[in-house]
């Protein structure tokens, strides 16, 4: 008897992306577009750039575009004239976008602006691909609990936690002795202590590997976003705060490693293209191809690791102590850190004055814990204010 085989066309994946304007955002979109086949947009969403968005919405067609600037919605609609997309604006709208149906969300907002859109993604049950660190360090064990109860799938998209997704051998997590988050090191990771206090913005966002968002860039030259990946990673694996280690690896071509009890150390690696991760994390559990330059471990040549340096560096120990003193201490370090950054960024203070920012609004802040959103928003909130002030105070002190 002949067996006739029937391929079906699988339907395409609906998908949103939270932040496509962003440096995640576009490309995802960039992946998205040389497969346009295969998705359907429901809703693209941004802050203020609207020329972007609008020119993404045009490409991709989503049923939704949303601007999270309130008084940007006449320019959107202006933009979006002749389309069938529908334009909306305000915070609220952004989060009834982000819980419209779909089968896949990026969430890459950067900060904890990206909370209630996620939370709001994560609560539909879908598959979330998590960008956004911030809102996980701030309201980590809040979100778990929505994941749990939703059935939600978090997929990590930050380079490291992708690379220790695709290692982890969940079905032996009892088998890991450490996972280890490598670290470019950024800019100044060979700068003295004394020429560090005199960097500038444009030199802490210029990082040598990656081409990121500002605020990423300034994290990574603080080293403060490897702090925040170590919060990160202790809530999407199964290991503790110390069993989770940093190892500087200035050429960013190994992501990270985990490290088994019979002494074998597992690694994924790649040029640092965040292609690679997102393409992973849109393809899960399958792959999907990625126009990412190809690793030539020839070309490259040489691969050196060293210890991060927690003088020049303090930021990874304020994560440490954060994580391990708990409840409301992650949710402060990463509103004082925003706002800290924000200061640098803005000309107010200066790079050294950021993690003194963060260290004396930590010590300064709330307390507690946390049990629902609205907790991490009184706390975010209480923890920006001092924060502000410890910025003021040094801008004045540094005039
Ligand atoms: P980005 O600054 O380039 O983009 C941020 C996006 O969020 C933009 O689309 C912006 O419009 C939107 N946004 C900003 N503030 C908002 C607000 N208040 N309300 C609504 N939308 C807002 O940042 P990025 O580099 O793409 O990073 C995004 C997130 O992904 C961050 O949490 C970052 O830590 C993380 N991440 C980024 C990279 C990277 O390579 N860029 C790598 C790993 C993790
Ligand atoms: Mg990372």
């Amino acid at each position: 008897m002949a067996v006739t085989l029937k391929t079906r066309k699988a339907r395409p994946r609906r998908i949103s992306i939270l932040g496509s304007t962003g440096s995640v955002g576009r490309n995802t979109i960039d992946l998205v577009r040389r497969d346009a086949a295969s998705y359907e947009v429901e809703a693209l969403t941004a802050h203020t750039n609207v020329a972007l968005l609008a020119e993404q919405a045009r490409a991709l067609r989503p049923r939704m575009a949303v601007i999270a600037e309130e008084h940007l919605y006449g320019a959107l609609k202006d933009a979006l004239h002749g389309t069938n997309v529908e334009p909306a604006a305000g915070v609220a709208a952004l989060v009834e976008a982000a819980g419209r149906p779909a089968d896949w969300v990026m969430a890459a907002i950067v900060g904890a602006a990206g909370l209630r859109p996620t939370l709001a993604a994560i609560a539909r049950g879908v598959t979330v691909a998590l960008a956004n660190k911030e809102c996980l360090v701030s309201a980590g064990a809040v979100m778990l609990a929505e994941v749990k109860k939703s059935g939600a799938t978090l997929l990590p998209v930050d380079s490291e936690h992708s690379a220790i997704f695709q290692v982890f051998d969940f079905d032996n997590a009892e088998a890991v002795e450490r996972i280890i988050l490598t670290a470019s090191g950024g800019p100044f990771l060979d700068l003295e202590r004394d020429a560090m206090a005199r960097v500038t913005p444009a030199q802490a966002v210029a990082h040598p590997n990656w081409s990121m968002g500002a605020k990423i860039s300034v994290d990574s030259a603080t080293m403060m976003n490897k702090g925040l990946e170590v919060i990160e990673a202790s809530y999407l694996f199964p290991v503790a705060e110390d069993r989770i280690e940093v190892l500087v690896h200035p050429q960013s071509v190994v992501h990270s490693l985990v490290a088994y009890s019979d002494g074998s150390v597992l690694a994924q690696l790649g040029m640092p293209d965040m292609r690679t991760p997102i393409a992973y994390a849109l393809a899960w559990p399958r792959r999907k191809s990625s126009p990412a330059t190809r690793l030539d471990l020839a070309a490259v040549g040489e691969l050196t690791f060293r210890a991060p340096d927690p003088v020049r560096f303090p930021a990874l120990r304020l994560a440490r102590e954060a994580l391990k003193t708990g409840g409301a201490a992650p949710t402060v370090l990463n509103a004082a850190n925003e706002m800290a950054v924000q200061g640098f960024l803005a000309g107010e203070i200066g790079f050294l004055d950021m993690m003194d920012v963060v260290s004396d609004t930590v010590a300064m802040g709330p307390v507690g814990a946390i049990a629902s959103v609205e907790d991490v928003a009184a706390v975010d909130l209480e923890a920006r204010r001092i924060a502000r002030e410890r910025v003021a105070a040094r801008r004045s002190r540094g005039r």
